[in-house]
């Protein structure tokens, strides 16, 4: 489902990382069980009134100078603008009307989306002196609502404006698969995809008159509708050349948090980086199907490296890789690139896959059995009896009567263990231990 963007944006200091806070604060209770849900300074996940959406906190933004930070945070919130579907303009009702407002303002209504004036630091707000909102009736982009973000007057009221300016979902695409193609620049994504979809789609759209909306691209596969997500943002990337690190990380972020499962694409000729590993590592705990693709394998000499040794390099970065298909591809010749789709459709069904209770114990049985968990300070811990709970990721929960003695090495020989009794390859198993006594 393709969620809509709210962005925050204004100078420093009006609150808006205040206001963030206060939003994912409150509904925190709601969104902390799931998979996915990042929660950090400039990028979250969240709902009002059923409405989900994403919130971007977009620093602060200021004044034309040409110091590098400057531009760096000005390119933030340009990039924000462009991506956002609905726009907060937070201002001062402290400080009153600031230049830097009429100068943001001036550029929210040249593009012509959704935008809410929020004045905050109202903290009288309900009392008769609070009038001093309305000088921003002069920012021409309606009415300021007034809100006090530190003790969270008002914002309740303001996130119900906010939602009531979201765009449509449309419902259909929840059927499909949608696939992120994720990795550094230049490791052969656009090309990837292109070669996929069997033309020059992504940069074909790329002329004057493309809809913001076309950031997906859909195409069919034995059956199934898959979704490949923001390959508008894969066009765009390679065309930034400043604010690249700030642009693909959020670009990054939202294209994990929408997808099913992830293609990390590597270049073959370079090892794996840690910036990959760290990407990797987001979609497996974001609970995504994830496939490694190394590609521009025609460019890799084959006598000094082979496939299993790079194969054998990267699974030795981190305990889950082990789990990983990796491929080796070439978007140059074609190589394997649609076997990646085989790939991608097999791994969203281990993601989706469902063990019946009996089997989880009768597999939960034999592997104590086969090894009895350590003692904990010499007190015998014991399981109970597990049950999947969820998929996508599959998601067990395992009674056990004592869940902090259960060592980091026994869970992952249950891991092992499940995952060799049914394989949910390139698929996250999350694995809870609950108290029952
Ligand atoms: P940002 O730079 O726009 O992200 O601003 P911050 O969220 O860091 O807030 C700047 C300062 O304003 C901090 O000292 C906040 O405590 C304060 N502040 C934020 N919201 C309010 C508010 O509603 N009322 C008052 N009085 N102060 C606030
Ligand atoms: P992106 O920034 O990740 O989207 O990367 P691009 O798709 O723009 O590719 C970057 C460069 O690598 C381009 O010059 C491509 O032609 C080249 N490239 C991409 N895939 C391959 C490949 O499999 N083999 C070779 N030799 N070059 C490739």
């Amino acid at each position: 489902m393709k969620l809509p963007v709210v962005a925050v944006v204004g100078r420093p200091n009006v609150g808006k990382s205040t206001f963030f806070n206060r939003v994912l604060g409150e509904r925190i209770a709601i969104v902390e069980d799931r998979p996915g849900v990042t929660r950090d300074r400039n990028f979250a996940r969240t709902e009002w009134n059923g409405r989900e959406f994403y919130l971007v906190d977009t620093g602060g933004m200021v004044e034309n100078s040409d110091e590098p930070m400057d531009r760096l945070i000005r390119d933030q919130v340009l990039t924000a603008i462009a991506e956002a579907d609905v726009l907060v303009l937070m201002v001062d009702g402290k400080a009153g009307p600031h230049p830097l407002d009429f100068a943001v303002a001036k550029h929210l209504r040249k593009i012509n989306k959704p935008s809410v004036v929020l004045v905050n630091k109202v903290d009288n707000l309900g009392h008769p002196s609070a009038t001093g909102h309305h000088d921003f009736w002069e920012l021409g982009l309606g009415e300021p609502n007034p809100v006090s973000s530190l003790s969270g007057k008002g914002s309740g009221d303001v996130l119900d404006i906010i939602v009531q300016h979201l765009p449509d979902v449309e419902g259909e695409e929840e059927e499909a698969l949608r696939v992120a193609v994720i990795g550094r620049p230049n490791v052969g994504k656009s090309s990837f995809v292109n070669r996929l979809l069997g033309e020059e789609r992504l940069v074909v759209s790329d002329v004057a008159g493309t809809t913001r909306d076309a950031i997906d691209t859909p195409m069919r596969y034995q059956g199934r509708k898959l979704i490949f997500v923001d390959t508008a943002g894969l066009r765009r990337q390679s065309k930034i050349d400043h604010g690249v690190e700030f642009y693909s990380s959020l670009r990054t972020e939202r294209a994990i948090e929408r997808a099913d499962v992830c293609l990390l694409l590597l270049d073959a000729t370079e090892p794996i980086a840690v910036q990959d590993l760290k990407i990797a590592e987001k979609a497996w705990d974001s609970g995504r199907g994830l496939i490694i693709v190394c590609n521009k394998w025609d460019l890799v000499e084959k006598e000094t490296m082979t496939a299993p040794r790079y194969e054998k390099e990267i699974r030795q970065r981190a305990t889950y890789l082990q789990w990983v298909p990796i491929l080796f591809t070439s978007t140059l010749t074609g190589q394997r690139v649609h076997r990646t789709l085989e790939l991608i459709a097999e791994v969203q069904d281990q993601r989706k896959r469902r063990i019946p209770t009996h089997q989880v114990n009768e597999t939960l049985r034999a592997l104590v059995m086969r090894t009895k968990p350590p003692a904990h300070h010499g007190h015998p811990v014991k399981f109970l009896y597990g049950t999947q709970v969820s998929t996508e990721p599959p998601t067990m929960i395992l009674w056990v009567n004592n869940p902090e003695g259960v060592t980091t090495s026994y869970e992952r020989y249950l891991q092992n263990g499940f995952r060799a009794a049914w394989g949910f390859t390139g698929s996250p198993l999350v694995l809870r231990m609950r108290r029952r006594d």
